[in-house]
């Protein structure tokens, strides 16, 4: 046995955890799920040569981490992937097993002074492996980038069976082709990752969260620029008033203000002096309805709850149709406007809420599907049809919008090169 037979589910019961994705808008079934404890049972599975999907937290948001329903792909679950390296303070870096989860890892970093520059809802269950594999982004792209900005080194197994590893930390290393790079977003379709060495950033001693209630979107995006002046700015999310009623009345979670207001901005900045007088120096020169501040952990965390809780609320309230797309910011407020026009109907109703400071919106459609309607916008628009969570199964038709022909060439060389019989999640990203 490769891995120990308790690591190896094939009971249907006990393998459909593994088989539905978080939206559960995604349902396979498997030939059975594995569960490797280290880098070497996951090269002998993969020298297997069976179809493998890696999964790690599975809540990646558009199907990439779970089979297809043929029954013919083995899922390798990377949670036992759990080994937390040492933090290394003179570096911040640190090494840990790709199964390990975001908030675990925060939890490790903070021990030592360090954080993780990415931050985001699903860090219970998210695993850094998966963060890789998708190029996670989150709330805190603007100050500290993608998942793809924090990594330094990945180990990770081949479909052969091969392990590549290069996890010795150093910040300058041009030595030929950036083969963790290659991996962040390939979404499983080139490698297993099994450890990945990543950057920490500081912790800072103070940290102010403030929620502006704006007349509508465009404004929030013309405060955006003033306060991006603001040194230490964290985070720009953006909600509107059909989320927070949503959020509401699906949690209970108090109205932020006495009056309603169309749309939402909550900033956070943080840093080495106190951030607050100038955030606020900054919001006293905009056009804004209401402002609430937060200095306390507790008053922060309800504030965040609002922004947080819309994907779970989401959820509860659907399946919603998922379409995370990113456009240039300047065009977010009537590209927004455009689709809500064309989305909105008797039949399905579009929510739409984001990471502002990225030009990231995050359009989620309750009711019939509206695939071929958003993604002709977003490309008239000149944006992606994948902000941060990939392409999976659920934009694999779509691909061809946001990459060239050529670019689609280089992609089947590369998968080619690295996973011939095309074992490796097959019918993610790629056709
Ligand atoms: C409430 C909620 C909030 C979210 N917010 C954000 C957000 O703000 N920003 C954001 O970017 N995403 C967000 N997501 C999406 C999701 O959390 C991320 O995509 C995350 O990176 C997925 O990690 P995971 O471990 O769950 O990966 P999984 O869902 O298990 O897998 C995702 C993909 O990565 C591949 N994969 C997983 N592990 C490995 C590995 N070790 N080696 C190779 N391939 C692997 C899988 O095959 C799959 O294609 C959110 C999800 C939820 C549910």
């Amino acid at each position: 046995m490769l891995v120990g037979g308790e690591h190896v589910l094939v009971d249907p019961d006990l393998r459909r955890p593994y088989e539905t994705d978080w939206t559960g808008a995604y349902k396979g079934r498997a030939a059975a799920v594995v569960r490797p404890g280290n880098t070497a049972e996951v090269a002998a599975i993969a020298r297997l040569g069976m179809p493998l999907v890696p999964q790690g937290g599975n809540t990646g948001l558009v199907g990439g981490s779970v089979p297809d329903d043929t029954g013919t792909a083995v899922v390798l679950s990377t949670l036992r992937l759990r080994e937390l390296g040492a933090v290394n303070t003179s570096s911040a870096q640190v090494t840990v097993g790709a199964g390990v989860t975001l908030g675990a890892l925060q939890a490790h970093a903070r021990a030592s002074g360090l954080d993780v520059g990415v931050d985001l809802a699903a860090r219970d269950s998210a695993t850094i492996g998966g963060m890789v594999a998708t190029n996670a982004g989150g709330t805190r792209v603007l100050r500290y980038g993608t998942m793809r900005h924090q990594l330094v080194g990945v180990e990770a197994v081949l479909a052969s069976g091969e392990v590549i590893s290069h996890l010795g930390g150093l910040e300058k290393d041009n030595t030929g082709y950036d083969l963790a790079g290659l991996l962040c977003g390939s979404e499983g379709t080139l490698a297993v990752i099994t450890r990945v060495r990543i950057k920490l950033v500081p912790v800072y001693p103070h940290r102010v969260t403030a929620l502006l209630a704006f007349e509508d979107l465009s404004s929030a995006v013309t405060g955006l620029a003033r306060l991006r002046t603001v040194a230490g700015l964290d985070a720009a999310e953006y909600m509107v008033r059909r989320g927070i009623d949503l959020v509401r009345s699906t949690f209970g979670v108090p109205e932020p203000f006495r009056r309603e207001h169309p749309a939402y901005l909550l900033v956070e900045a943080s840093g080495a002096v106190d951030p607050t007088a100038e955030l606020a120096a900054a919001i006293s020169t905009l056009d804004v309805l209401d402002v609430a501040v937060a200095s306390s952990a507790k008053d922060r965390e309800r504030l965040w709850a609002l922004r947080e809780l819309h994907t779970e609320a989401l959820t509860r309230a659907g399946p919603p149709h998922k379409y995370d797309v990113s456009v240039p910011l300047d065009r977010v407020a009537p590209f927004v406007a455009e689709v809500l026009e064309a989305v909105d109907s008797p039949s399905r109703t579009c929510h739409h809420f984001g990471h502002l400071g990225d030009g990231n919106v995050h359009l989620n459609v309750l009711g019939d599907l509206a695939d071929e309607l958003i993604f002709g916008i977003v490309n008239r628009y000149e944006g992606s049809i994948s902000a941060e969570h990939g392409i999976g199964r659920l934009k694999q038709p779509w691909l061809h919008l946001s990459r060239s022909a050529s670019e689609l060439a280089v992609f089947a060389s590369i998968k080619a090169a690295l996973d011939p019989i095309g074992m490796l999640n097959p019918g993610v990203l790629l056709s």
